[in-house]
């Protein structure tokens, strides 16, 4: 999962500015100085922009697949959403009927633990870690049984 933080995905911003801007320069001063025949530093400054438009393209991609990994969060956390809201929608359906299956518990313990994953992939959206769903600490962290099954 290629996740970044605001944080982060900021600093990728400023750079690609940065780069951007001097690879322009850059490019003008190798056009300028070729017009007044100096081959050599024309070439020069041409390598440089190009060494630029290069880190300016890595910067590019690295917030294009960020923004993919954010999205596919997204589209997690509303199918999350969409079955907690359907085993609350049978609960209701089953408490407003009579409930011919007994009680609705599972479907309520169902709905919480999927509003729970809805909420740790919040938090990994907000922070860049993900989380287990049942104490939202980093999986791996050696705090939770799941995270190891995992
Ligand atoms: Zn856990």
């Amino acid at each position: 999962m290629n996740m970044m933080t605001t944080h982060r995905t900021i600093q990728i911003h400023n750079l690609l500015d940065t780069v951007s801007s001097k690879a322009r320069v850059c490019r003008t001063g190798s056009g300028n100085l070729a017009r007044i025949g100096n081959t050599i530093g024309s070439t020069s400054q041409l390598h440089r922009a190009q060494r630029f438009e290069r880190i300016a393209e890595r910067c590019q991609r690295r917030l294009g697949s960020a923004e993919t990994a954010l999205q596919e969060l997204r589209d997690a956390q509303v199918s999350w959403g969409n079955l907690a809201d359907s085993e609350e929608s049978l609960a209701k359906f089953y408490e407003d009927n009579g409930k011919p299956y007994g009680s609705t518990d599972t479907y309520h313990y169902r709905a919480r633990m999927y509003r729970r994953v809805v909420q740790a992939l919040q938090i990994q959206i907000d922070t860049g870690v993900s989380v287990c769903s049942c104490c939202f600490k980093p999986f791996g962290s050696g705090q939770c049984t799941l995270g190891e099954a995992a």
